[in-house]
């Protein structure tokens, strides 16, 4: 591991001016980023220790919604009973992450903030351009079992790991951010970004801004929302496919519908095609399958994870018809 430079942040003004300085990066939970740094795959000069920051409050909101600190830890947040109450779908996604202790010590940005688990880019001899702009990518043509079909491009293939991004993703949550400049708020389905050719980019913050909150609107008919993930066993492992879905269902059809998939692109993919083929339509299998196939037409797969496809196309057929009942 590189020597770095370690500082405690006494305000949220001093926290942004540790982070302009050269290659800083805040620590919360260091959950993902010591791994990365004992693996000499993140290398920052200095750490900026942001813990004893005022961030770790969950408020509600005029109008119904919530203000999640960013320093939230997330088994707090899954446990919180106005986000049981209210955004099922969030607490279930962050229970089916990690393991009860990583969950005491991860926070929320953190959460957002957490690197792919692509093999090769925990690999310092592999090829890849997420660690090394340039060098190319050996999933492309190694084991990319868990791998992207949607939004992926040569440059990279690999998946966003988070539980917790996908739910956020579905509900339409807000990251709000500190820096230099000031603050602004950003959308979280605008918040990660696809690959291109600058996959070494997972999100959209600069590099002295920090994140101090996630807020949730107000989303009454979130009651009715739930969480699935497969995965390749029980428990402390990444989604192979994840679904997050939220249902509303009045006079015979659906109303308001909302829909990301985990495991399957570079972020958390919200499914607006699916979203399109759904609304005004009656609650039926034929109705969710035809809004799974629209979703997933543009998939592209690679030699070890076609059957993602299929499986995404049923977890979101499962996922609807349960809420569905629920919803009427
Ligand atoms: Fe690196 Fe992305 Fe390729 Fe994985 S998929 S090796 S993270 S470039």
């Amino acid at each position: 591991m590189k020597n770095f430079a370690y500082a405690r942040a006494a305000d949220l003004a001093s926290a942004i001016g540790f982070l302009s300085g050269l290659n800083t990066k805040p620590l919360g939970g260091g959950t993902n980023l010591i791994d990365l740094m004992r693996e000499n795959i993140e290398q920052p000069d200095a750490l900026v220790d942001i813990t004893r920051l005022p961030l770790s409050g969950i408020e509600e909101q005029p109008g119904g919604g919530l203000r999640i600190g960013a320093l939230v830890r997330n088994s707090h947040l899954a446990a919180h009973p106005l986000v049981r109450d209210r955004y099922p779908v969030l607490s279930e996604a962050i229970l089916n992450g990690a393991s009860a202790q990583l969950r005491n010590m991860a926070t929320t940005g953190g959460n957002l903030m957490q690197r792919t688990r692509c093999y090769y880019f925990y690999d310092t001899a592999s090829r890849c351009n997420k660690r090394q702009p340039g060098a190319g990518c050996d999933a492309l043509e190694g084991l990319n079992r868990i791998h992207a079909i949607l939004g992926a491009s040569e440059a990279c293939i690999a998946t966003h790991p988070s539980d917790m991004c996908v739910a956020l993703a579905a509900l339409d949550a807000v990251v709000q951010v500190t820096g230099k400049k000031g603050t602004r708020a950003i959308p979280v389905v605008d918040f990660h970004r696809l690959p291109g050719d600058t996959p070494q980019l997972d999100t959209n913050l600069q590099a002295d801004e920090l994140i101090t909150a996630v807020d949730l609107p107000a989303l009454p008919f979130a009651q009715t929302s739930l969480y699935r993930k497969a995965r390749d066993r029980a428990s402390y492992a990444f989604a192979l496919v994840s679904v997050a879905a939220a249902l509303q269902v009045e006079n015979g059809s659906i109303s308001n519908v909302r829909l990301a998939l985990g495991g399957v692109a570079h972020k958390p993919w919200r499914a607006t095609l699916a979203e399109q083929h759904l609304i005004g339509q009656p609650p039926t299998e034929q109705t969710f399958r035809r809004a799974a196939d629209a979703e997933l037409a543009p998939a592209r797969p690679y030699q070890g994870n076609s059957f993602k496809i299929d499986l995404a196309k049923r977890m979101i057929v499962s996922v609807l018809t349960e809420l569905s009942g629920a919803a009427q």
